[in-house]
């Protein structure tokens, strides 16, 4: 059977370098060779992230990032103002609830970012210790205008936490500058790694917060933990856990070829993609979900309006064209489609076959 392309939203397609680095390595989490992969990664998602501050790579995922996170900067009895964009904001809802502390959503517009005058007000109404939202909302395609919305949260003093797991890599991140706490990710989607690790970047402004915290931290997820076996072990034993070890080199390669194409050319290279396939959906005559000037460089959602189920376009790219993309969430399940153009899959010829495949369904 001829091998099937990955355009879903995570786990993307990864490059044979990033491939052969996660099973190239028969070694240890411990020694130099691991050590000085770790480190080096830690390091190179700096500028990803656009922090001086630390950044956590754990084993795990996106969720347990985010979880990590919630517990680093919220009490038990506090309140989590979530901007609702989408499947992922239940997601977090989780966790926050999961560790004690109370998630209150406001609803973001469909087809929308998120409102900085809403969240303003929003703030305005009840005592929120913490504000969270995603960065790009993968379940549709959304991306939210980050800067804004954590300026609203900082003149209120209020930390902000931001979801990152799929935005990562494929769109900026100035998270110092934004005045954004902690910003999270993993590593199989926008930074066009294998699955496996979580990544969880702390600003410097983020650890008295930290530091105040009183209820329990649990042991594994606790963040400072994590820090200190940094500082204490670089060179040997820089992770607090046995970690993934081929799944790290598979980042850090990653993570290395980005640097060697450059952040602003990747970038562009994704908003290049997004545009090609936009225009193509819409020359087709289909609607994208999210308004034009906020839709993500890294994942596409296009409606079916009525036309077809997405499930059978799904089925179809696959069994005739190789091409795996993703259906809805929820109650749209059926009435959109997804294409993700991350990493690897984020260029013209790349999409080209994903748009003949949607124009021969349609015909
Ligand atoms: C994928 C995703 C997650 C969950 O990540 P996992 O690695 O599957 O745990 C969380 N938030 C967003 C925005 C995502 O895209």
């Amino acid at each position: 059977m001829a091998r099937i392309r990955n355009f879903t939203p995570g786990p993307v397609e990864v490059s044979e370098k990033v491939l052969a680095a996660q099973y190239g390595s028969q070694g240890l989490h411990v020694g130099p060779e691991f050590s000085q992969a770790y480190v080096r990664a830690t390091r190179n998602l700096q500028p990803v992230f656009g922090t001086d501050g630390y950044v956590a790579i754990v084993p795990g995922c996106g969720t347990l990032a985010n979880e990590m996170a919630v517990r680093a900067l919220l009490d038990e009895g506090q309140t989590a103002l979530i901007l609702d964009a989408g499947y992922f904001s239940n997601v977090l809802r989780k966790s926050v609830e999961g560790c004690g502390g109370i998630a209150v959503l406001l609803p973001v517009e469909p087809g929308r970012p998120a409102d900085p005058d809403q969240l303003r007000s929003a703030l305005g109404q009840q005592q929120i210790d913490l504000v969270c939202f995603t960065h790009v909302e993968t379940s549709t395609g959304l991306l939210n205008p980050v800067e804004a919305l954590a300026k609203v949260a900082s003149e209120a003093g209020v930390p902000v936490l931001v979801d990152s797991v799929s935005g990562l890599g494929t769109a900026a991140s100035h998270m110092d500058d934004w005045g954004v706490t902690i910003m999270t990710s993993g590593s199989q989607k926008g930074l066009g790694s294998v699955p496996g690790l979580g990544l969880v970047a702390v600003s410097d402004a983020a650890w008295p917060r930290i530091a105040q915290k009183k209820s329990p931290r649990g042991g594994f997820t606790d963040i400072r933990r994590w820090k200190e076996q940094l500082e204490a072990a670089p060179d040997w034993h820089p992770s607090l856990t046995t970690m993934p070890v081929g799944v790290v080199h598979a980042l850090d390669v990653a993570l290395l070829e980005m640097q060697t194409e450059g952040l602003e050319t990747r970038y562009a290279r994704h908003e290049d993609a997004r545009a090609f396939l936009c225009d193509a959906m819409e020359g087709v005559g289909l609607e994208l979900q999210i308004e034009e000037g906020s839709r993500s460089p890294g994942v596409t959602g296009v409606k079916t309006s009525g036309a077809f189920r997405s499930s059978d376009l799904v089925r179809y790219l696959i069994e005739y064209h190789q091409i795996r993309i993703a259906g809805g969430f929820g109650a749209n399940k059926e009435e959109v489609f997804r294409v993700a153009h991350m990493g690897d899959n984020a260029c013209r010829a790349a999409l080209r076959p994903v748009i003949a495949g949607v124009k021969a369904f349609l015909d």
